[in-house]
């Protein structure tokens, strides 16, 4: 398979700043700005029996945004989510200026916004918005408390919220670590590289609804309890996966070569006109046949496979039929003697 192009450096620094997975984390932004809203509105209400203009004007924006992310696109809020814990910020800053409180009740609000992107943000992002969070609780102890008070609580803050960004952080980051090794696993066959089935069908479902010629073969190898019950099952995953390297090798980067399960391997062929396909396929047979598997000790162990082809959309139109065509038209070439091609009715 080609390598994967390189990401330009701005392209990656971006995506740090993003949301590890934008759906949850957009779900997640417009709860915590609702919650805030709420209770601002609401404590500001039970304490002093009005509605003043400043809370009034950040519930509005928080709820305004709360909104946006809950009902736009996932492509559009994508950059909104990131601003969303950084307007959280300025919003307590605001707030905590204009009432003038520097205590417990205005500078606990500035943990949300840290909580929010350390759980739901890439690394970059997360350090974004704890160091902007903490310049804001800097700059409410800076100008509303007496310097060494404003000194001592801000040390205790920064603390708090640094480890709290580190804590989340760090737990995130495992998380996505644990989710993209079994991902691999879940996509990769350990013991041949191929790609598992998992992959094939979601690729076979693509090329059946593409509109453009394609070919499914499905491969079996030959007597392969024989090679197992000979060299044993060591030689016989050595043989297994030397027949998926010459599959493999015989293949172009747009094929889909993949281990279906036991001795059965399948290739599709994408944007590929049947007589193509069938003579390929009879190649992946006279290959087999060509290239015995080679012991440690030297010894040859010669090998077989039986292939059946089918071809959208002579043969099938959806991913299953194509699947059900070749499978049939293999076990036309076991029937018929094993070590060869069998085609689908129609291809
Ligand atoms: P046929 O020509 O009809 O295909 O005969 P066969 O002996 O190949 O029969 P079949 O395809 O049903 O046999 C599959 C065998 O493959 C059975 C199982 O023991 C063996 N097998 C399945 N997975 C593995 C594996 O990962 N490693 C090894 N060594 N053997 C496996
Ligand atoms: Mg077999």
């Amino acid at each position: 398979m080609r390598p994967p192009p390189r990401t330009p450096w701005w392209r990656s620094a971006l995506a740090s700043l993003g949301a590890r997975n934008p759906r949850s984390a957009r779900a997640w932004a417009a709860v915590a700005l609702l919650a805030t809203s709420v209770t601002c509105v609401g404590s500001t209400w039970f304490a002093t029996g009005e509605l003043r203009w400043p809370e009034l004007v950040a519930t509005g924006s928080l709820l305004a945004l709360s909104a946006a992310l809950l009902l736009l696109p996932v492509v559009v809020t994508a950059p909104l989510v990131v601003l969303a814990p950084l307007s959280g910020t300025a919003t307590v800053l605001w707030l905590d200026l204009v009432s003038r409180d520097a205590g417990l009740t205005g500078r606990v609000f500035f943990t949300v916004p840290v909580i929010w992107a350390a759980s739901q943000l890439r690394a970059g992002g997360t350090v974004v918005v704890t160091a902007a969070t903490i310049a804001a609780d800097a700059v409410v102890a800076g100008t509303l408390l007496p310097r060494e008070e404003a000194v001592t609580t801000f040390a205790y803050t920064t603390t708090l919220l640094v480890l709290v960004a580190g804590t989340l952080a760090r737990g995130a980051w495992k998380q996505d670590r644990l989710v993209e090794q079994l991902r691999r696993q879940a996509r990769t066959d350990p013991l041949t590289g191929l790609v598992t089935r998992r992959v094939l069908d979601a690729a076979t479902e693509r090329v059946a609804t593409a509109g453009s010629p394609a070919a499914l073969v499905v491969v079996d190898i030959d007597r392969f309890k024989c090679v197992n019950d000979t060299y044993g099952h060591l030689g016989g995953d050595a043989a297994l996966a030397h027949v998926a390297g010459l599959l493999a090798a015989h293949c172009r980067e747009r094929d889909v070569v993949a281990r279906m399960g036991g001795d059965e391997l399948a290739v599709l062929m994408p944007d590929c006109p049947p007589a193509v396909a069938v003579q390929r396929a009879e190649r992946f047979v006279e290959a087999v046949r060509e290239a015995p598997l080679v012991l440690p000790g030297g010894q040859l162990v010669p090998l077989s496979i039986s292939a059946g082809l089918a071809a959208v959309p002579g043969d099938a139109r959806a991913a299953r039929d194509l699947y059900a065509s070749a499978d049939s038209a293999l076990y036309a070439a076991k029937r018929a003697g094993r070590d060869r091609l069998a085609r689908a009715p129609g291809s």
